[in-house]
């Protein structure tokens, strides 16, 4: 049996957590995984609410879960997952674009992953102002650049694909920070030896991401540009709707969809689910990994043929180009979940 902890969020969040709360209990029911699923409140509402976004109940919830689902969340969501990410050390952001059928992708036959450092960089707060002008400070540190290089080529053993890394920085002109972060990702290359290793630079790869998608098979880059460069890959495979993303740490993970709160959809039927169940298709793998459970493993790839057959089927979301409701293809899902 699994705890699962769910963030329920804002704008199309509460729609997206209905939709994977019926393809959880559809799995409960068809396949034979006991989950025991938390609704909880985090973000814009339970700020108006609590006066917090992540109100400590939510907080001790998700720590007592195995595994964390989140939502997007809205203007909060620096108090919420960028706290989550560092108070839980969910040090990977592991970002995958992969091509999926009938989409308006600008190529096909894309399978990559971003891995993301999720600790640092310019997302420590670390923001103040002197007179007139405001400073960011960026920071980069060998200790989480050199584990965030380590899983990026453990996931290029894994997939066992193209067996390649891509270190993506702007070295030429962060000579510090990104000097290290350089380094540092090539000395761990030599460890694995098998794994062809390139660098690149951000400007380079976000123009490589359109020109040749194919190319790429890990890429691993710094907290920012990992942000950046994950909404453009999802772009070229077809639209946000279909992004899934996991935060993973040693022992704990969340998984959420790499897109935000989509205000302007929001209540009206019209959000994609197929990004936050493909997020819980990847909490299947991890907790499949972490347990040695292979029915998490079955159950992950059951959710992933589901979701292909519907949109090969050409039912499809609006984002998408179709015309079903967010509802309409969760029940689609669910119907080929067996
Ligand atoms: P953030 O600034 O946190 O990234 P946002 O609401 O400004 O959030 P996103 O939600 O990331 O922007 O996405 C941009 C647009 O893509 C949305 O406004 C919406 O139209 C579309 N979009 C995003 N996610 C989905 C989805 N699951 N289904 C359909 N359309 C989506």
């Amino acid at each position: 049996m699994y705890k699962i902890s769910l963030i329920t969020g804002d704008g199309i969040g509460p729609e997206l957590s209905e939709s994977v709360i019926k393809v959880l209990e559809t799995v409960n029911d068809k396949l034979n995984l006991r989950l025991e699923i938390e609704k909880l409140e985090a973000g814009d509402k339970a700020l108006a609410k609590t006066g917090k976004a992540l109100p400590e109940p939510t907080l001790h919830a998700v720590k007592r879960s195995d595994a964390c689902l989140k939502a997007p969340v809205g203007e909060s969501a620096a108090d919420v997952i960028v706290v989550l990410r560092r108070m839980l050390n969910l040090y990977a952001n592991i970002r995958p674009a992969k091509s999926y059928p009938n989409m308006p992708a600008l190529k096909d036959n894309i399978d990559l992953v971003i891995a993301r450092e999720n600790t640092e960089d310019l997302y420590t707060g670390m923001e103040f102002e002197i007179g007139s002008t405001a400073v960011a400070l960026r920071t980069i540190s060998e200790q989480a650049s050199k584990r965030i290089a380590k899983y990026a080529f453990l996931i290029a053993i894994q997939r066992d694909l193209k067996r390649k890394v891509t270190c993506v920085h702007k070295s030429n002109v962060m000579r510090k920070t990104d000097g290290l972060f350089s380094r540092v990702c090539s000395e761990v290359a030599r460890e694995f030896p098998k794994i062809e290793f390139e660098q690149m630079y951000v400007d380079a790869c976000a123009m490589n991401l359109i020109r040749q998608p194919e190319s790429f098979d890990v890429i691993v880059t710094t907290n920012l540009f990992g942000d950046i460069l994950s909404d453009e890959a999802a772009q070229v495979v077809g639209g946000l709707g279909m992004a899934p993303a996991a935060n993973i740490g040693e022992s704990f993970a969340l998984f959420e969809p790499v897109h935000g709160a989509a205000f302007d959809i929001a209540g009206k039927q019209a959000a994609n689910p197929s990004s936050f169940i493909l997020s819980a298709k990847m909490m299947f793998e991890w907790l499949g990994m972490k347990n040695k459970d292979q029915k998490c493993f079955e159950v992950a790839k059951k959710l992933e043929s589901a979701v292909y057959g519907v949109v090969k089927d050409g039912i499809k979301t609006k984002d998408i180009g179709g015309d079903k409701t967010t509802a309409e293809f969760t029940q689609y899902v669910i119907s080929n979940i067996s």
